[in-house]
């Protein structure tokens, strides 16, 4: 009989999701058993035009990493929707654009500009050399993949089926869920969220929370923080409090705030203004100047708030038509 596909694949992302799947260790041997990996372009030598040519829906479970910012990514993510059965949203940037996303907070043309004109070139000497998506010379034509004005998350761009949360998922998070599907069990209804549950990280996390008033914010390198009470309490910025639980709360085990990558717990829309709400109701004061000397000593707001999630949050930009 013959195995059921497999395809992996990425997109802007910085590969930890790949290493990842690789973390399962020996039960990769398993998913070899089990599926035909058709498409992996990460670990092996796969081409576009193979996959173009499979059946509509031939591939029996697509796990996508990254978020979507160029022509690349998006062409195909089209393919693979068209050509999968299953398609997973793997990963932080998939789901919420991640890191990538942050991008949103700029543009296009600064970035191309912080890149290729203000940072010297070790080929020009003085930059200012763009890259082109259409370039002639004389053994013919290239093209490169043309940079996206908005970072999008995988859903922004395609259906899809589930989420797999975390930058990047737990390997027993991507065990638990390679194996459902190889089981042959029933699939959990379309638009569910795999490998984590619906608490918050705070109900996974053994550090005693007794929601203290804060008068100053550290970040983790200024304080030396008690082991067993709550970093937030402490005066650290943990996004706990507005971030899914499914990791065991490693970073706060590890004396390091949770920095939000499993994505907003159950009926929040918006993590960074979830967060925002939860530390009003923390700060210890009831006058705006020092409540605003208070909040001022939180470093980078949007990069601490909005870490994983800006692109899927409700601040967005204007798109140009
Ligand atoms: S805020 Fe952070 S440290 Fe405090 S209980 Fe929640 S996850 Fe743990
Ligand atoms: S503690 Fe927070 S940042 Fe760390 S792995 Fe868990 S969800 Fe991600």
């Amino acid at each position: 009989m013959a195995k059921p596909k497999l395809a992996l694949y990425w997109a802007a992302s910085c590969g930890g999701c790949e290493i990842a799947v690789l973390d399962i260790h020996e039960k990769i041997l398993d998913v070899a058993a089990a599926f035909d990996i058709v498409f992996w372009p990460c670990a092996m030598d796969f081409k576009y035009q193979d996959v173009r040519a499979m059946e509509d829906k031939s591939i029996d479970l697509c796990l996508f990493n990254g978020s979507i910012r160029n022509s690349e990514a998006a062409e195909i993510a089209h393919m693979l929707r068209a050509k999968s059965k299953v398609v997973v949203a793997f990963g932080s940037c998939a789901l919420e654009g991640g890191i990538p996303g942050l991008a949103n907070l700029t543009t296009k043309e600064d970035i191309l500009r912080v890149v290729y004109k203000d940072t010297p070139s070790t080929v020009t000497q003085n930059g200012g050399v763009y890259p082109q998506t259409h370039s002639k010379m004389k053994e013919g034509s290239i093209e490169i993949p043309e940079l996206w004005e908005t970072v999008k998350s995988l859903d922004q761009v395609i259906d899809v089926e589930y989420y797999v949360p975390g930058c990047p998922p737990q390997p027993e998070q991507i065990w638990a869920v390679i194996e459902h599907v190889i089981s042959g069990r029933p699939l959990p209804p379309k638009g569910s969220i795999l490998g984590a549950t619906d608490k918050t990280c705070c109900d996974e996390c053994p550090r005693d929370r007794k929601e203290k008033k804060i008068k100053q914010f550290y970040r983790p390198f200024e304080i030396q923080t008690d082991p067993n009470e709550c970093l937030l309490d402490q005066g650290m910025v943990c996004m706990g409090p507005a971030t899914r639980s499914g990791c065991g709360a490693l970073c706060t085990k590890a004396n390091m705030p949770c920095r939000g990558c499993y994505g907003p717990p159950p009926h929040i829309v918006d993590q960074g203004a979830k967060m925002v709400s939860a530390l009003a109701s923390v700060i210890d004061s009831t006058e705006p100047e020092e409540i605003e000397r208070i909040l001022d000593q939180i470093a980078d707001p949007m990069g601490t708030f909005y870490r994983f999630s800006l692109a899927h949050s409700i601040l967005r930009r204007v798109e140009k038509v």
